[in-house]
């Protein structure tokens, strides 16, 4: 249920509010919009009875809320979320490119790449330091070593990083030198991480699993926003299905699914979606028109000897003809 205040309710009637929600045995959460605030009640396993609440000075009706994920719902914030991390707003319309190597591999390729990408207009750079791989014999990540090269590349270029946390161990380090926490289609539903990522102070990428629904997704990102952390970001990365001439199946279609729901952001990957270099663009331009609000692209200088995902990252060149192709989009956003 949301409890919406009147738009001249002060902030002691929206703590009476919260106090009163509590003493019911629930939690409340301020959920403040551009008019007025309203609380939202989650913790209550069936109906919640309003005539107490309706009751409180300030407050002007309770709303039942159908979905069961609450916090991430449109019902209970029905403008969309724009997530400020840095100087870059995610979700305020201009699509916000993330960018550069599957893994951080060297602190020589890192900044080259990183150079190349800032110079033709990301503001992310992404690299994984914790690498989940399938096998347990690939490059698994340099670690530590690769996150002090993500903050160099930080300091050196001005760029903001975005780096996967694999396990509930590693997340400590990663949010020490990471300015947006990813979590990987693989831990979507790692509920521990997933709760943990929810306390920390740093915005999160939340990949959808590989065969996870959007309601699935969207209750996962549910478990970060219910332990506090608002700054979530979907990221649609392709699905598994029967068709096999791409690594995973894009599904464009979750964008707009997303937005009528939910009013988080969502940005696209289209590379571990595609598994191959020549579709990232099409499938960027296609994300872009469907009105994602970012892109998170996988760009090496030399992918032949990638140490991970290689045939799916573009070279430098086509990274800049990618910016060149969301430029001249921008103008039908
Ligand atoms: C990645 O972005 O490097 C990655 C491993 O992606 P995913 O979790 O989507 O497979
Ligand atoms: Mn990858």
């Amino acid at each position: 249920m949301l409890v919406v205040m009147k738009n001249d309710a002060t902030e002691a009637q929206v703590q009476a509010v919260i106090q009163q929600i509590r003493k019911m045995g629930y939690r409340g959460v301020p959920m403040p919009g551009a008019q007025r605030t309203a609380v939202c009640i989650i913790g209550n396993k069936g109906p919640v009875e309003a005539a107490l609440l309706l009751a409180m000075d300030g407050v002007k009706e309770a709303i039942p809320v159908t979905k069961p994920f609450k916090l991430v719902s449109r019902e209970t914030h029905p403008e969309s979320t724009v997530i400020s991390v840095g100087d870059i707003k995610i979700g305020a319309g201009e699509p916000v490119i993330m960018a550069g190597p599957c893994a951080v591999e060297s602190e020589e390729q890192a900044l080259t790449i990183a150079n190349f990408v800032k110079q033709h207009g990301a503001k992310v750079f992404r690299g994984g330091a914790f690498k989940p791989r399938t096998s347990p014999y690939s490059f698994q990540g340099l670690g530590q070593e690769g996150l002090k090269i993500l903050d160099k590349v930080r300091r050196e270029t001005g760029l903001l990083i975005v780096t996967e946390a694999t396990d509930h161990e590693n997340l400590g380090a990663v949010e020490k030198y990471a300015d947006i926490v990813q979590i990987g289609a693989r831990n979507m539903q790692n509920y521990s991480l997933l709760r943990l990522a929810g306390q920390s102070n740093k915005a999160v990428v939340l990949k959808r699993g590989m065969a996870a629904t959007i309601d699935e997704w969207l209750m996962a990102a549910e478990y970060i926003m219910s332990e506090g952390n608002r700054r979530v970001i979907l990221c649609e990365r392709g699905i598994r299905t029967f068709s096999d001439n791409t690594r995973n199946t894009l599904d464009l279609s979750a964008i707009p699914s997303i937005k009528e729901v939910s009013h988080l952001p969502v940005i696209v990957d289209p590379s571990h979606a595609a598994g191959r270099r020549d579709y990232v663009i099409p499938l960027s331009r296609g994300a872009i028109a469907v009105g994602a609000d970012g892109l998170l692209v996988e760009v090496h200088n030399d992918p032949a000897h990638a140490l991970s995902d290689g045939t799916q990252s573009l070279y430098p060149n086509q990274f800049a003809e990618l910016m060149k192709e969301i430029e001249r989009l921008k103008q039908y956003l």
